[in-house]
């Protein structure tokens, strides 16, 4: 097994964003990956990497394509989070189509022209594709503390979060505006996250490793019996995350900015249980006490970073499978009839809730039907769900 030093050593001084694709005579499902989309994340290149070569050396059978982009290429080549901005905050539709839109000689921001050419190579994969699109964003975290799957909560996308032996945290994502895992759910592909473990920490690559190996198999494009790196990969991730909680809910989010001085009292690790009131860490007003008891999750030990941490809580599985049951009935349309919901004037998914109302509406019941997305707009709530939650607009 190659270490994390082993594999810096041999990395190239620079990054090319296209770190490599694999195509098979079959047609079948595209399987792209994202790693380095922050500069400090590098374990997703190595692992990228290491597929590519074990594909390249072993030639078996493939149906579709595989393909691993980088993400920041100047902040990877810094290794520093970000440069201007975090390219992981930038995918707004307005930001999509101005960057679309605009001259590349008239980008005023590193973080502009990455996006420019990030959304290229994605548009490239994408439409090469002849089947499903399945999409991983690779990234690492500053506490150590074992993997999770960030799950934008669609049936389509909960399939392939599940066969990943690892946690799976909902409604993540939901939380934080700009995220590339969004944009590209709203294409209507199969999205996923994986946060892999301590930025350092050489098994961070074994785990992303596995993902990607995983995503293959989920997505058709190897059979298990032609790759035995793959079947060890997902047992080894197996073995890792057996005693880890399977599925969790985002509970809070610690919104942070530098004039905050935020500090993470030292030793806090991914899935940490922590009880309500506990002091966990400091900022320019004092103590930071967590509001419930749950596990932390991504608590902040850099410098650069807008989530002080998150606060999580275990979900029962047999929450999922109601969900899951509820919306293959398509229940959401029931959403309208209670009162002080009406469907938002011009977004198809979304509904605006009448704050004195919603407070007779439980939130849980608009996320078992689907709604994740809730904001505060003015005097009123809207809350969302993705469109292409059961079907593919693909194939
Ligand atoms: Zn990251």
């Amino acid at each position: 097994m190659t270490t994390l030093t082993a594999d810096i050593e041999q990395s190239p001084p620079r990054f090319e964003r296209i770190l490599g694709s694999y195509r098979g005579n079959a047609t079948g499902a595209s399987v792209v990956c994202v790693a380095g989309i922050h500069g400090n994340e590098v374990s997703g290149i190595h692992a990228l990497r290491r597929v590519l070569r074990v594909l390249e050396d072993r030639r078996p059978p493939f149906r579709g394509e595989f393909v691993g982009i980088a993400g920041n290429l100047s902040a990877l080549e810094r290794g520093d989070r970000y440069l201007a901005e975090d390219l992981n905050r930038v995918w707004t539709e307005d930001r999509i189509e101005a960057v679309r839109e605009l001259a590349p000689d008239r980008f005023t921001t590193i973080e502009h022209e990455e996006m420019w050419g990030l959304l290229s190579a994605l548009d490239d994969a994408f439409t090469r594709s002849r089947g499903e699109c399945y999409f991983l964003d690779l990234h690492t975290s500053s506490a150590g503390g074992g993997p999770f799957v960030l799950l934008g909560d669609t049936i389509r996308n909960r399939s392939l979060a599940f066969k990943i032996p690892a946690p799976v945290i909902l409604g993540l994502e939901e939380t934080i505006d700009g995220v590339l895992l969004e944009y590209v759910n709203s294409l209507g592909h199969v999205t996923i996250g994986f946060e892999a473990g301590q930025h350092d920490d050489p098994a961070s690559i074994d785990n992303q490793e596995s993902a990607i190996w995983i995503g293959l198999l989920h997505a058709g494009c190897i059979d298990a019996g032609d790759v035995p790196e793959a079947v060890e990969a997902r047992r080894r991730l197996n073995e890792r995350t057996h005693k880890l909680p399977r599925i969790m809910e985002l509970r809070y989010r610690k919104p942070v900015s530098p004039e905050d001085h935020f500090r993470m009292r030292p030793g806090y690790m991914n899935f940490q249980p922590v009880s309500a009131g506990e002091v966990v860490a400091s900022d320019r007003n004092g103590d930071v006490a967590v509001k419930e008891t749950g596990r932390l999750l991504l608590p902040l030990y850099q410098g650069k970073g807008s989530d002080g941490y998150f606060l999580a809580r275990d979900v029962r599985p047999f929450w999922l499978f109601v969900s899951s049951v509820l919306r293959h009935l398509h229940a959401h349309h029931l959403v309208r009839i209670l009162p002080g919901i009406w469907h938002h004037p011009t977004r198809p998914d979304t509904f605006v809730v009448n704050r004195r109302v919603a407070r007779w509406v439980p939130m849980q019941v608009l996320h078992l039907l689907g709604f994740r997305k809730v904001r505060e707009e003015g005097e009123y709530l809207t809350v969302s769900r993705r469109r292409y939650d059961l079907k593919s607009p693909h194939i």
